[in-house]
């Protein structure tokens, strides 16, 4: 069976307001970003420049930076479906030191795959009057997509540059980018054309 993907529209021009734009930055951590960790996606190691990249835009205009941290303990029922990963404390929890937050950027320790599930995530964007969300990260299919979904239910506007997520593979590469394109109503770019204004 041949699967065709299809046709998924970039913007090229994408003016998001400062003030009301964050910037979420899905579990780029040592256990999925780094060789040596248990979950390792190859493919996050090429998102780590643009994600400096749009972190460097994002500052110049006190956009918010949130940070998801996929936290696990040491006998979590994730680990029926997973190898075990991000364990709290532990070395493959922390984020990439490539990427490394600095104090005045929010940390959401998340339990599941999705950042609003159970953590304070929709509180502080509710609080800051946050309506569009620059989604970036890893796994794309997984924990990436369904924060996004789930923001898109929220009624957030979600923007996913495609050069800022990644995958295990294409098949799942593509799954993410045709569901936050045709279901979530999401804008597809690249770190390149978003400008925070
Ligand atoms: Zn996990």
């Amino acid at each position: 069976m041949t699967v065709q993907v299809p046709e998924i529209k970039l913007n090229e021009n994408v003016k998001l307001n400062s003030k009301e734009t964050a910037l979420i930055i899905v579990d780029m951590q040592n256990d999925f970003c780094d060789e040596k960790g248990s979950l390792f996606v190859p493919e996050s190691r090429k998102t780590i420049e643009p994600i400096q990249k749009l972190i460097e835009k994002a500052r110049e205009k006190n956009v918010k930076i949130f940070y998801t941290q996929d936290t696990h303990k040491k006998d979590d029922k994730e680990f029926e479906i997973w190898p075990v990963h991000v364990v709290e404390g532990t070395w493959g929890w922390e984020i990439i030191p490539e990427l490394k937050p600095t104090e005045n950027d929010i940390i959401i320790r998340k339990l599941r795959y999705d950042g609003f599930y159970g953590t304070s995530l929709d509180h502080y964007l509710k609080i800051y009057n946050i309506r569009n969300l620059v989604i970036v990260g890893t796994v794309a299919n997984i924990c990436v997509l369904h924060t996004a979904g789930s923001a898109a239910l929220r009624w957030y506007n979600i923007i996913v540059p495609i050069d800022g997520i990644s995958a295990l593979n294409e098949f799942d590469y593509y799954i993410a980018l045709r569901q936050i394109d045709f279901l979530y109503k999401g804008i597809l770019t690249k770190v390149e054309f978003i400008e925070f204004v």
